[in-house]
């Protein structure tokens, strides 16, 4: 699947031969205006993407503003520390006429294909069972039928991956965010150059996480997506496979050389690399990979 930032990359995902989108990232209906977008423009867009990728699993990220990410009609705050302030869902908490608006246009394409919605910066789960009852209570204030609809969340917060069960059990899905999570996890802010080399997908902690979070996920019968840069890097792509992701979501231009490397690999090869990366390091481990995928790099 690809990654959905902006109009152009609806095209760009299906000339790439993706199959749907495992994250809309809805900002960008967002930007570059003074006021919101209403229900029935954004569910005309949402609409317009449903449409393109008719046999599809098409996943709607509701909006993620804060820290990263600004859209022009919010003042944004003065904080300390964005990366852990009012962002994400807690933003949507915080301006529930946003949030509230956005569920509604969701519900309205209800049927429409075949389409889940999720929430980002999710930390426990009381928050998700908070916002998806808010999207059943809207859906039936618009008479539409969501049954169809699967409601996931993010895993993008330590917190959440650590209640991946809980989580799991009132979720349809869960989309692992690694961009974020690496963030979290080694406390190095995504956009500071200097530490952007620290945190590592391919080191044992970091599989032992994600693998921790696949189990959950399984063992409630959910799906798991990973829809972050990583799944992106064909090796990193083929540890997320062998660690047993069920999707997985990257910008477009990345989905032919992630399917070359998924489809010339054997799943023993890559079951035997990931044994030999949770006991390793994460040369290791991209070695290893690597050479499964017959393109030592
Ligand atoms: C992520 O955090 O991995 C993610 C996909 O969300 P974003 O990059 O939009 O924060
Ligand atoms: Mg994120």
């Amino acid at each position: 699947a690809a990654n959905i930032n902006t109009p152009d990359a609806i095209n760009e995902a299906i000339e790439a031969g993706a199959h749907g989108s495992g994250l809309v990232r809805t900002e960008f209906l967002f930007q570059d205006r003074q006021q919101p977008p209403s229900a029935d423009e954004q569910a005309d867009a949402y609409r317009s993407i449903l449409e393109r990728f008719p046999n599809d699993m098409v996943v709607f990220r509701t909006l993620d503003i804060g820290a990263d990410k600004s859209v022009p009609f919010l003042e944004q705050r003065e904080e300390q520390n964005p990366a852990l302030g009012v962002r994400g869902l807690r933003l949507g908490f915080h301006t529930p006429e946003l949030l509230d608006t956005q569920l509604r246009a969701v519900a309205r394409v209800a049927g429409v294909g075949r389409m889940a919605v999720m929430f980002p910066m999710v930390s426990i789960v009381e928050e998700f069972v908070r916002a998806r009852t808010r999207f059943v209570e809207l859906a039936a204030a618009e008479d539409a039928d969501v049954s169809s609809v699967e409601v996931g969340t993010m895993i993008e917060v330590p917190s959440a991956a650590l209640s991946a069960t809980e989580i799991a059990a009132e979720a349809d899905f869960l989309s692992i965010g690694t961009n974020d999570l690496l963030q979290y996890v080694y406390a190095a802010d995504r956009t500071v150059g200097e530490v952007a080399s620290l945190p590592d997908l391919l080191r044992p902690e970091m599989l032992r996480l994600l693998s921790s979070i696949v189990t959950a996920a399984h063992d409630s019968g959910r799906w798991v997506g990973v829809c972050g840069e990583a799944a992106g890097d064909p090796t990193t792509a083929l540890a997320l496979i062998a660690l047993g992701v069920d999707e997985l979501s990257a910008s477009p231009r990345r989905v032919p050389a992630v399917k070359d490397a998924i489809r010339s690999t054997d799943t023993d090869t890559l079951a035997s690399a990931l044994a030999t990366a949770l006991k390793g390091g994460g040369t290791q481990v991209f070695t290893a990979l690597a050479i499964a995928h017959g393109t030592p790099s």
